[in-house]
């Protein structure tokens, strides 16, 4: 272990995913307060933020760069259940502050149950879906740039989008959030029906990124999918195109198109990061193929090799 100024930087054989695969960390690091994040930061400023890993593939060969996990003050929050208030850490677990938020009698997050993910991953994807994304609670964020400068972008400064924020260079590490007070028992009533259709409508219990592409915008009109609205303009869902490919259960080694839902791939022991990206290829090319579309994929994969870093 090498000790950077009370920094203490680990090997890590296995960055922890949800996948449950991959490679792992030549150096890794977890961060407590903004002092121990700016000397992370010194000692490599293309370091990369672990947060619950939900949405994350690892090559099996690992990274080079520092991985930093936040924790401590970098994952507290500060509730004002009357004003509604919320100020969190990028680091806090996402699920947790939903279900103390909405203990608290405060509606909005409820929206978001049964997204894995830390507050500064969810902020970074814009996580969400069929009932709200987490852009909307979104007052402002506490951010550092690679040359550690600390800053703050209000919201009507940040391009949030469907499944993006354009934040990925930075490294967030707090966020304001405004919910609204509201009767406790009938938000977690809509907790409880939110997450009672992410249980039958996702394999909950597998192993997986959740999504592993965007839902495409069409360029033009598909006429197999015109009884799902397959007209040029209109969003569709990216397993619908997949599923309609034929491609569920399409497998490679142990990773395989869900049968449960085709926009997840699901993992089972023995499978390796280079298995999902073959089969992202096949499912890529047959998609295109079948259908004119080309899918984006929505999992972040880091890598030490070619094709673009991705943070
Ligand atoms: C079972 C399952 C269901 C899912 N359902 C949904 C869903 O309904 N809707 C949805 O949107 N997503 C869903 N997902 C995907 C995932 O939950 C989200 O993308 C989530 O936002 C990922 O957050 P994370 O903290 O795990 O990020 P990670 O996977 O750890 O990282 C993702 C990216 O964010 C970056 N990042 C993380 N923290 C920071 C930070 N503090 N500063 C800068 N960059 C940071 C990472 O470096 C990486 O590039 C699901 C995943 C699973 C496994």
């Amino acid at each position: 272990m090498l000790v950077t100024d009370a920094l203490a930087i680990s090997r890590l054989d296995h960055v922890p995913t949800w996948f449950g695969i991959g490679g792992g960390a030549e150096r890794f690091a977890t961060v407590r307060n903004a002092g121990e994040l700016n000397r992370a930061m010194e000692a490599d400023p293309a370091l990369r933020v672990l947060g619950d890993g939900a949405n994350l593939l690892v090559d099996d060969d690992g990274v080079s760069e520092l991985v930093v996990k936040m924790e401590g003050e970098l994952a507290d929050w500060v509730i004002d259940p009357v004003a509604g208030t919320v100020r969190v850490g990028a680091g806090a677990n996402l699920p947790k502050l939903i279900n103390e938020t909405v203990r608290q009698g405060l509606a909005g997050l409820e929206t978001l149950g049964g997204i894995p993910a830390s507050v500064g991953g969810a902020l970074v994807m814009n996580a969400g879906g069929k009932f709200g994304e987490i852009e909307q609670f979104v007052v402002r964020l506490h951010a550092i740039s690679r040359d550690g400068r600390e800053f703050t972008l209000e919201r009507k400064d940040i391009a949030f989008g469907y499944r993006r924020s354009g934040l990925k260079d930075l490294v967030l590490t707090s966020c304001d959030l405004q919910l609204a007070p509201d009767d406790a028992g009938a938000v977690r009533k809509r907790l409880k029906e939110v997450m009672s259709y992410k249980k039958t409508s996702q394999p909950m219990a597998e192993k997986s990124a959740g999504c592993t592409y965007k839902n495409p915008t069409l360029e033009h009109d598909i006429m197999d999918l015109h009884d799902a609205n397959g007209r040029a303009g209109r969003r569709v869902p990216a397993g619908l195109l997949i599923d309609r490919a034929g491609l569920k259960g399409l497998a490679v080694n142990a990773v395989s198109v869900s049968d449960v839902h085709a926009n997840f791939f699901v993992t089972r022991p023995g499978a390796t990061a280079r298995d999902v990206i073959s089969l992202m290829e096949q499912v890529e090319r047959r998609v295109l193929d079948r259908f004119g579309v080309q899918l984006e994929r929505e999992v972040v994969v880091w890598s030490r090799h070619g094709q673009g870093r991705q943070r």
